[in-house]
């Protein structure tokens, strides 16, 4: 069965495997076809660069996030506030809404 990409950018996730355990952020992108995302501040990996002048490049070591995989966070439900499971509600009108597996509530794109 795929993996439906259920964590969209700017969602709160808590991330479930890593060295990052635990940790709470926000995603800051999403790549649903190779099911990796980019959770700010989790999975830190130092770059270190060499002095580039054309690429305006000072060098030296520079922190980025790395990308993790989606299947390593879990979206953390902005109205009670627990990780959870995610499941798709289509309204009357047709929309899919994601909702809360615990509380029920409609979790919104931020
Ligand atoms: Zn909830």
């Amino acid at each position: 069965m795929p993996a439906k990409a259920k964590v969209t950018k700017n969602d709160l996730v808590v991330v479930l495997a890593g060295k990052d355990v635990g940790k709470r952020a926000r995603v800051l992108e999403v790549k649903p076809s190779e099911g990796k995302v980019l959770v700010e501040g989790v999975a830190v990996v130092q770059r270190h660069t060499r002095r580039n002048a054309q690429r305006s490049n000072v060098g030296g070591i520079i922190e980025r996030e790395a990308m993790i995989d989606i299947s390593n966070v879990q979206v953390v439900c902005p109205s009670c506030g627990a990780p959870t499971r995610v499941a798709i509600k289509i309204l009357e009108d047709g929309t899919r809404k994601r909702q809360c597996k615990k509380c029920s509530a409609i979790i919104e794109r931020r």
